[in-house]
């Protein structure tokens, strides 16, 4: 076979991530390369960091994007704070919660699970007894936005909590970042993670973390050293901590970061909060349409995430059919159930540039499409109208 360049197919991505990615963002990524010390990518470093400390809401001096998708910036966080022997009360109410418990353990520490059904946010009240029964736990750890079932969790709540046990809190906001409000001084959160491809609508590969001072300082008291060299902040912040010198540590991902730039640029542009309410405008307008379909969320009101919508498959319905026919014909992306769900829902994100009138009334006519290929009685042209009457408001 003769090598020839790859051309992937025209998308539109409604699924758990990556969303869609503005051309803004893509043609930011094809600008000249430059040296990681060059004194202009220095500059554009800077303004990453600020434009991310506005996006979270925080002063922290350590703020910046870990080289590697969220699952690096989740990674970063554990093994910068915990060390083996620690104890950590880890809430697990999804897939993303699993992998915490994952990482605990890796760091050689002991897990303490809180386990709330999937579909449902963490509970505080069983927080508030495990961090009573185990006395000096190091830290609490939980999902904001819990992206494999569509569900919320109070994360004010759960910091303060931690707080008022002596714990550092960590905190996985990869899908929450720019969909919903994520705000790290004002809740005190300690250690918290995001992700490029959900809301802030980049390409993967880049998590944007943030310690606050009381991590800072946990992090300087470790008795051991930090078991990933990679992700040792106290090595990164040479690079990424202030001033005009700057020490070598591994070479930055350039071009990914013009973009992970651009987005933040877009994102200031449009105000965060407009943001905010644009995803919970195109969530109302989505929600409204599959209603008229026939169709129910999985997570109950006040706990669903307008980013990710947890649809429940009616029943005799093939839900992995629908979404080729979605896919194939209206090169349309949804996602598929995990680990329990699965085969019980389908997972629309909303996030991002993929928060659209045009995205929600698309896939409505496609969902509906399908659906009646497999035969489901429904009222044709409902959906639509439904979500045109949220959108025309
Ligand atoms: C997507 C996601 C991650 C992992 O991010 P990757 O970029 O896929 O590594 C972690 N936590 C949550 C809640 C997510 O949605």
């Amino acid at each position: 076979m003769t090598p020839k360049p790859f051309q992937p197919p025209q998308r539109i991505l409604m699924g758990p991530g990556p969303s869609d990615v503005h051309h803004r963002v893509l043609s930011a990524m094809a600008r000249p390369t430059i040296g990681h010390l060059d004194p202009q990518f220095i500059v554009m470093m800077d303004q990453v960091k600020s434009m991310l400390q506005e996006a979270f809401f925080t002063a922290n001096a350590l703020t910046l994007p870990v080289s590697g998708p969220g699952s690096a910036g989740m990674e970063a966080c554990f093994v910068n704070l915990i060390e083996p022997g620690d104890k950590v009360v880890v809430c697990v109410n999804g897939v993303f919660g699993g992998r915490m418990k994952e990482n605990v353990e890796r760091c050689g520490a002991t897990a303490i699970v809180v386990e709330d059904e999937w579909g449902t946010p963490v509970d505080p009240g069983k927080v508030e007894a495990a961090l009573k029964a185990n006395p000096g736990v190091k830290a609490l750890a939980f999902v904001h936005a819990e992206t494999s079932t569509g569900v919320e969790s109070d994360a004010r709540t759960l910091c303060e909590l931690a707080r008022e046990h002596g714990a550092l809190s960590i905190v996985d906001a990869v899908t929450s970042l720019g969909g919903i409000p994520v705000l790290v001084d004002n809740w005190g959160a300690d250690a918290t993670y995001s992700g490029s491809q959900k809301c802030l609508s980049c390409t993967p590969g880049l998590s944007p973390v943030t310690f606050s001072d009381r991590a800072v300082e946990t992090l300087k008291a470790r008795k051991t050293k930090v078991q990933s060299w990679f992700l040792d902040f106290s090595l990164l912040t040479a690079y990424w901590g202030g001033g005009a010198k700057r020490a070598y540590h591994h070479t930055a991902p350039i071009n990914a970061l013009y973009g992970l730039h651009e987005s933040l640029v877009m994102l200031h542009e449009e105000g965060i909060e407009h943001s905010w309410t644009r995803h919970s405008m195109m969530h109302q307008a989505l929600r409204a349409g599959l209603e008229a379909m026939g169709l129910g969320l999985l997570v109950a009101e006040g706990a669903r995430l307008p980013q990710l919508n947890a649809v429940l498959v009616p029943d005799g319905v093939d839900e992995a059919l629908v979404r080729t026919t979605l896919l194939n014909q209206h090169g349309l992306e949804i996602g598929a159930g995990l680990g329990t769900l699965a085969g019980k829902v389908w997972r629309i994100g909303l996030m991002g540039q993929s928060a659209t009138p045009h995205h929600v009334t698309t896939c409505l006519a496609a969902l509906e499409a399908a659906l009646l290929a497999q035969g489901v009685k429904l009222p044709q042209g409902a959906a639509a109208a439904a979500a045109n009457r949220v959108l025309l408001v």
